[in-house]
């Protein structure tokens, strides 16, 4: 007879529900969770009940490109208050194929060596666990290395 025990207390959570999906499984990627208006198509990170642009209500949510661009990045050396992380770290505001500008944490490279056009990828990571073992997860975007795009199966 085999017994299954579900492992209680320590686990992982997102800093903030609805931002982005954790990968559940082995081959599974993160995304963010978007908002694409119906009526004019543009599409909103974080989720919106209605479109910011028409107004309209006909919005559908889902899951936007994992990767996209630098258009500008910032080295902050001192960190904010609730931020639990290194510094100093890269801020980014990232462009994604849908029209949509992410403001995020980079990671992957020296935070003064970002240029703009970079390509980013997002990733979710552990950015503080809590007393109880419990990491809370946020999303960032790493840099996509030139040398490296194309051979990402290599460990
Ligand atoms: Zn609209």
């Amino acid at each position: 007879m085999s017994e299954h025990r579900i492992a209680g207390g320590a686990g992982r959570v997102p800093i903030r529900p609805g931002l982005f999906e954790v990968p559940k499984g082995p081959g599974a990627e993160p995304y963010l969770i978007g908002t694409r208006c119906l009526d004019c198509g543009r599409s909103f990170f974080p989720r919106r009940a209605r479109c910011a642009v028409c107004f309209s209500r006909s919005v559908v949510d889902g899951p936007l490109s994992r990767r996209g661009r630098i258009e500008s990045a910032t080295a902050v050396r001192q960190a904010p208050v609730e931020y639990r992380g290194d510094v100093p770290y890269a801020l980014g505001l990232v462009r994604l194929p849908e029209g949509v500008l992410v403001h995020a944490p980079l990671t992957g490279k020296d935070p003064g060596g970002w240029q703009l056009e970079d390509e980013v990828e997002l990733v979710i990571e552990p950015i503080h666990t809590q007393a109880d073992g419990t990491e809370i997860l946020a999303y960032k975007f790493r840099a996509l290395a030139p040398a490296l795009s194309g051979r990402e199966d290599i460990r």
